[in-house]
């Protein structure tokens, strides 16, 4: 049985043999006088002394462990603390990245339902082209209407030519309006302003009458200007003020487009 004694077992009974052994020797010379083995205090007994080796040893080995512990705990308490709030942080940022997202595809950038991608879309690419004449004078329309830094409108312009580019991954109609709100969204002042009675800043009135012709066939005025479609090929010419007298019926667009 003896030899199960662990190495601490092993140790306090050499400890308590060595104290045992001291008392006796000690009790030979000096009758009232027993010292600690580990720290040299006197004591007057042997039971005072064991008392003082449970106390002051022992317990002191024990404070150090639960000191330990203590730290251990401290410690972890930080991280979690830290942990938590690094979640919680991450998850607002998540939450407004998600949010910006979600803002800027579905109201930031779609216009009257018409995408802004990253690249061209070339499903369904047709070309019109569009004349603006505002008293007797031809109205550059901008080139990169449509374009951003960032996407390309399925309604766009590249140059100065006036040519629409319908460049889109659905075979749909589009409308000159939804070309006006993509110019006035492109261009950032949403003041760019097309119907039946405006164009720009100018309003229509009887003597400067607002009149749109397509393939040089007046549209009626009983008719939303804005919902004109936008065909393969389609002249529209927007008149403001004097009366053109040659209306182009066609355009001559570049070959390929
Ligand atoms: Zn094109
Ligand atoms: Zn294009």
């Amino acid at each position: 049985m003896h030899d199960t004694y662990s190495c601490q077992d092993r140790s306090n009974r050499k400890r308590r043999l060595y104290v045992y052994n001291n008392f006796i020797s000690n009790q030979m010379v000096k009758k009232d006088k027993i010292k600690c083995d580990i720290c040299g205090k006197s004591f007057h007994s042997r039971k005072e002394l064991e008392k003082h080796t449970e106390n002051a040893h022992n317990t002191t080995a024990n404070n150090i462990v639960v000191k330990a512990i203590k730290k251990d705990f401290k410690i972890s308490h930080r991280s979690l603390a830290i942990f938590i709030g690094a979640g919680f942080l991450a998850a607002i940022i998540g939450l407004a990245l998600i949010y910006s997202g979600t803002v800027s595809k579905v109201s930031s950038l779609t216009v009257d339902g018409i995408q802004c991608n990253p690249s061209e879309q070339l499903l369904f690419h047709v070309h019109a082209h569009l004349d603006i004449i505002i008293n007797g004078q031809y109205y550059l329309v901008p080139a990169q209407i449509g374009i951003t830094n960032t996407c390309y409108y399925w309604l766009h312009t590249h140059d100065v030519s006036g040519i629409i580019h319908i460049e889109s991954p659905v075979n749909r109609d589009f409308t000159v309006g939804q070309f006006f709100d993509i110019w006035s969204k492109t261009f950032n002042n949403g003041q760019i302003k097309f119907n039946n009675h405006q164009i720009f800043n100018y309003v229509a009135s009887s003597s400067r009458p607002l009149s749109v012709y397509v393939n040089g066939t007046k549209v009626p005025s009983t008719i939303n200007y804005r919902d004109i479609k936008l065909h393969a090929h389609d002249e529209i010419a927007i008149i403001y003020g004097n009366p053109q007298s040659n209306i182009h019926s066609n355009y001559s667009f570049p070959e390929g487009l």
